[in-house]
């Protein structure tokens, strides 16, 4: 998609909302030039009472914290309505852009928000319960709530929808595909905005052989082969591929008649269990945290272990990636743990020297732009994600395209 002068309204304002499995973030972007955001809001700890709201005005430079009652993502929509009414003209507000963890095999380029659209997303619930129902009743929610705005769904499937065949199939009968249940990957979102950013820094690099670690609550890794992605950890569904903060990543598919046959485990009781007791936390038994396992590590083996296997498959993947890419040029860490965590930057690089990939340390403990060493033929870059950037963005282009949005579904 080519932008055809889409800055040409200069008071204009677009919402993004990206909801994750228990927390939710908006910003608030001026459409420019250049795209500034002005606003950003984040709910945490949605579902387990206490949940906070923060509100960070960026063009002021202030902050707040309110504690609101939020049981579901939708309840989050009327008090950050509220805030942001008291803060900016809203009558300004031309687009709601969403992350949206699936586009199913139909939809990979953001769409406009229409009846036919929400009734493909409901269809598509069971492919991801973890998030698609929360994500549609939030559409929902602010559809009442600004009947006259847009909203647009930007998809997490859609960084990867080039992926080769091999690498979209799953090794099932045949029919499955035929169905839509095949690979898909996700995190594309913060996958499009590390490849501008890092064909905006270094071109040559964008062009050759990458492997892009969003190492965040969620993990997962993208091989990017002159710019087309080839291949992504995760499959079908986000649980799959890295082990997680609460998610298994890749289990023995014989797992779930085991536990069936032997525990009476039903099949929601093994969706919990995989989705949010799993990973970090099912492992260390304390926290889903990586801060708080590497404080422990010392002293509980818990700790340790689940640190331990998190960078071993995280390890494995690289090196399964720069197999797939036939070499590797770039590899960019990115995301919560991937741009703040020098220790785990680190022991997932380590043993990788037969790869060429070597870190300064001192670079990589000081958190630069480039942490390999001079030695090193593989470049490796920290890249701070934004995904709602990306979403913004991919708003302006929908709308540069002349695809003008219908008003809100509700
Ligand atoms: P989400 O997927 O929810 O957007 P983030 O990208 O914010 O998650 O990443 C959250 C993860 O990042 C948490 O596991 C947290 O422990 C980890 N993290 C953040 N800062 C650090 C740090 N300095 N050291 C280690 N881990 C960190």
């Amino acid at each position: 998609m080519s932008l055809r002068n889409p800055y040409d309204h200069s008071h204009r304002l677009i919402l993004t909302i990206n909801g994750g499995s228990s927390s939710l973030k908006c910003s608030l972007f001026r459409i420019g030039p250049p795209l500034t955001r002005v606003v950003s809001c984040m709910v945490e700890r949605i579902g387990l009472s206490e949940e906070t709201l923060t509100f960070t005005d960026l063009a002021r430079g202030t902050s707040e914290r309110r504690t609101i009652q939020a049981a579901h993502h939708k309840d989050c929509v009327e008090p950050l309505m509220v805030w942001l009414e008291q803060k900016v003209t809203m009558t300004d507000l031309v687009a709601i852009g969403h992350r949206v963890v699936h586009g199913g095999p139909r939809y990979s380029e953001p769409q406009r928000l229409t009846s036919e659209v929400m009734a493909e997303l409901r269809r598509l619930s069971p492919y991801d319960p973890e998030h698609l129902p929360a994500e549609i009743e939030l559409i929902e929610t602010l559809g009442r709530r600004c009947p006259t705005v847009p909203q647009v769904a930007c998809f997490d499937t859609a960084f990867h929808r080039a992926m080769p065949r091999v690498a979209r199939l799953l090794p099932i009968p045949r029919r499955y595909d035929e169905a839509g249940v095949r690979r898909y990957g996700f995190h594309g979102l913060s996958y499009a905005y590390l490849m501008e950013e890092l064909t905006r820094i270094a071109a040559h690099e964008a062009n050759g052989l990458v492997i892009l670690a969003h190492l965040g609550n969620g993990a997962s890794m993208a091989a990017v082969q002159r710019g087309e992605c080839i291949d992504t950890s995760m499959g079908f569904t986000p649980t799959a591929g890295l082990p997680m903060s609460t998610r298994s990543g890749d289990l023995d598919p014989g797992l779930l008649s085991y536990l069936s046959r032997t525990e009476g485990m039903t099949v929601e009781q093994f969706h919990t269990m995989v989705n949010r007791q799993s990973g970090l936390l099912g492992l260390s038994e304390t926290s889903s945290d990586l801060r708080d396992l590497l404080a422990n590590e010392a002293n509980d083996p818990r700790a340790a272990e689940a640190v331990a296997l998190f960078c071993y498959q995280a390890k494995k993947w690289v090196g399964s990636f720069a197999a797939a890419l036939g070499g590797l040029d770039t590899l960019v860490f990115s995301a919560g743990i991937g741009e703040n965590s020098a220790v785990i930057r680190s022991r997932i690089c380590a043993g990788l020297e037969f790869l060429d990939i070597s870190l300064d340390e001192s670079r990589n403990t000081a958190g630069a732009a480039i942490i390999s060493s001079e030695a090193s033929r593989v470049t490796v870059r920290v890249i701070h994600t934004d995904e709602e950037s990306q979403i913004a963005r991919a708003v302006l282009q929908l709308q540069a395209e002349g695809q003008h949005a219908n008003p809100s579904v509700s």
